[in-house]
């Protein structure tokens, strides 16, 4: 079975090969520290910057939660850019950790309102911090995140950016766009194990944390523990596995032009899947990752996603509204490695969207191959 969905991604046999080294005390095994550290070295280089990363044991939902808690106090208002789900999820983070959301709410099938973010910010700009998603995975949208955290920068707000599904596969410069905390995990772009969320940090936010007034309301999510350098290296036991398997993934991501080829792959599926007659949901700052298709309304993502498991091929569901109405595909990390695999998976897809009586136009697989550079 061909892993195509929009996370968690295949992984290549360089990245299972590193997951068999030996196993040792990862907060006594000195070299084993070194070697964590080039690991958090190598995601910053990821974002162009020699800013702080760290790695969290925990899925990414971790890294989310552990921002909202380590930034948030009691009180503090907290703008929570939404045109998605994940977008509008933070809301509810916000409430968690006392806080107070004021939601921008922008639609969901286009990017970030950037005009309407800068008539709003100029009424109100009383935030501590605001947060948002890079890549929207449900919708295939990615935000203009250069252009948000330079605005939210200028009113002096600290940006907290998920960019699980971005980072990787959109390019991302942390300290030009002036990003203060972006959240990452492992099992998106960078075609890891799920298990790990990675946390970027500017001084800013590291300023930010250690000038809280109040104790953070989260004790495994706090930020500062990671920032402590006393007793051990690392607040809690790491799992070398999982950062052997990651540190194997970035070298490959580090290896080649990876924003280039999800731009090429993303450009090329679009190009496809449009001149076979099908709607994109997306109608701008459509992601480099994940794109979203809409289906005719009397087919079900059912049929198809089971469809394309009996052909060999596991693609995504819709979520949220477009549940049962969409289907995804994830041009993302290692799912987009050897194009001879892609090429199949279109052919697959072709195959039984004509089954299940969906009218194409013309050929999915020729319009991939047809599609101008
Ligand atoms: C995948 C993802 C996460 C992590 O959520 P899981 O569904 O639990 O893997 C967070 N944010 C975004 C934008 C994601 O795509």
């Amino acid at each position: 079975m061909y892993i195509m969905s929009a996370g968690p991604t295949s992984i290549s046999q360089k990245v299972r090969t590193a997951m068999l080294k030996d196993f040792t005390n990862t907060d006594l095994d000195q070299d084993y520290i070194k070697f964590q550290r080039g690991t958090e070295k190598k995601l910053s280089r990821l974002l162009h910057t020699e800013a702080k990363s760290f790695l969290m044991l925990g899925e990414a939902m971790l890294g989310l939660d552990g921002a909202v808690a380590s930034f948030v106090e009691a009180n503090d208002r907290v703008l929570v850019l939404s045109n998605g789900i994940f977008g509008a999820g933070f809301a509810d983070f916000v409430k968690m950790y006392r806080g107070i959301p004021v939601v921008f709410a922008s639609d969901m099938r286009h990017g970030l309102d950037l005009a309407g973010l800068k008539s709003f910010l100029e009424a109100d700009h009383d935030f501590k911090a605001a947060t948002l998603i890079h890549c929207e995975t449900p919708t295939g949208i990615a935000n203009d995140i250069r252009a948000i955290c330079q605005l939210l920068h200028s009113y002096g707000i600290l940006s907290i950016v998920d960019s699980v599904s971005g980072m990787g596969g959109e390019f991302i410069d942390f300290d030009e766009f002036n990003i203060d905390c972006l959240i990452g995990g492992t099992q998106k772009c960078i075609s890891s194990l799920t298990g790990l969320t990675t946390i970027t940090l500017s001084q800013r936010a590291i300023d930010c944390l250690s000038s809280r007034k109040s104790l953070v309301s989260a004790f495994y999510g706090n930020f500062q523990n990671y920032l402590k350098t006393d007793e051990f290296a690392f607040p809690y036991t790491q799992s070398e596995t999982l950062v052997y398997a990651l540190d194997a993934a970035l070298d490959e991501m580090l290896e080649v032009d990876l924003v280039k080829r999800h731009q090429s792959y993303a450009q090329k599926t679009r190009y496809a899947l449009t001149k076979v007659g099908l709607e994109l949901y997306a109608q701008d700052h459509q992601a480099n990752t994940v794109t979203t298709v809409l289906l005719p309304a009397a087919i079900t993502a059912d049929e198809i996603l089971h469809k394309m498991q009996a052909e060999g091929f596991i693609i995504s569901a819709g979520m949220g509204h477009l549940n049962g109405k969409a289907i995804r595909i994830g041009h993302m990390g290692n799912n987009i490695a050897d194009e001879g695999i892609y090429r199949q998976m279109l052919q697959a897809l072709n195959k039984v969207l004509l089954a299940a009586g969906v009218p194409l136009r013309a050929d999915l697989l020729q319009e991939f191959i047809n599609c101008p550079a």
